[in-house]
């Protein structure tokens, strides 16, 4: 039951600036998964999201809005990576304000890493179908700088703080009765989504309307959609967080089944 998720993000690089509407492309590829036989499944109980679960009875969801003050450079598409590089200290300061309405000391990631390859991330590098990645046994923060559009980018990392988030609070604890499975990966996967849209909500709300309007997917959105959930679910996630700005929106863990697929 101990066996850690490597969550891997779907690469969302096909935007295409010059043809509306926009179409973001999914993959992925999730490994160390841990996958368990149905009948174990049974003999354990507890699935995972279900209200009985810590991670939906967490107490950052009792906390108000979340708030965001950034300063990002006027124009964003000049220089993507001073962007993003702006946004980190940004997401420092919400989480950190956020945690702390819980009564959780926040940590920054041990490194968050802007790079052109996979192969400089903190792990993942065997794979190349990522563009962001979070490596949670060394609070590793890493993003592809993709120079289509900063908006993708910023997301990205944005939810890769998410996971961070999840990792240093608990929700993500691999521990107890619960089953860790593509069911589990994609409640954690869409919070990440819903809580990254809390964070950016005050930057860019043009953006993510942008992001859900125009999600599509792509000939590898099985793979995404077993481990990540449908395009149309991330962009009801996405839309929670935005309308809300709330974590408690974003508690995937206490959705039903249907709302996580
Ligand atoms: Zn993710």
């Amino acid at each position: 039951m101990g066996v850690r998720v490597v969550v891997h993000e779907g690469s969302r690089r096909s935007l295409v600036r010059r043809l509306l509407p926009v179409a973001l492309a999914f993959a992925a590829v999730i490994a160390g998964l841990a996958l368990l036989a149905p009948h174990l499944r049974d003999a354990l109980g507890t699935a995972p999201g279900s209200p009985r679960s810590g991670a939906a009875t967490h107490p950052l969801y009792y906390t108000g809005p979340v708030e965001s003050r950034c300063a990002l450079p006027a124009d964003r598409e000049a220089d993507v990576t001073a962007t993003l590089r702006a946004l980190i200290p940004c997401l420092d300061r919400t989480w950190t304000a956020a945690l702390a309405a819980a009564g959780y000391e926040y940590e920054p990631p041990e490194e968050v890493n802007l790079i052109d390859t996979p192969e400089n991330a903190g792990c993942g590098t065997e794979d190349y179908d990522w563009a962001g990645i979070y490596c949670p046994d060394i609070h590793s923060v890493n993003v592809l700088v993709e120079d289509d559009w900063s908006f993708t980018s910023m997301f990205t990392l944005a939810h890769e703080y998410a996971h961070h988030v999840q990792e240093i609070t608990g929700i993500a604890a691999q521990s107890g009765p619960e089953v860790f499975d593509e069911a589990w990966s994609r409640r954690l996967e869409l919070q990440a989504d819903c809580l990254a849209a809390v964070t950016l909500r005050g930057i860019d709300p043009q953006g993510l309307m942008v992001l859900r309007a125009h999600s599509v997917e792509d000939e590898n959105a099985i793979t995404q959609r077993q481990t990540h959930g449908s395009a149309r679910n991330s962009a009801i996630w996405i839309h929670r967080g935005q309308d809300s700005g709330t974590i408690g929106a974003c508690n995937t863990w206490a959705a039903p089944a249907d709302e996580v697929s």
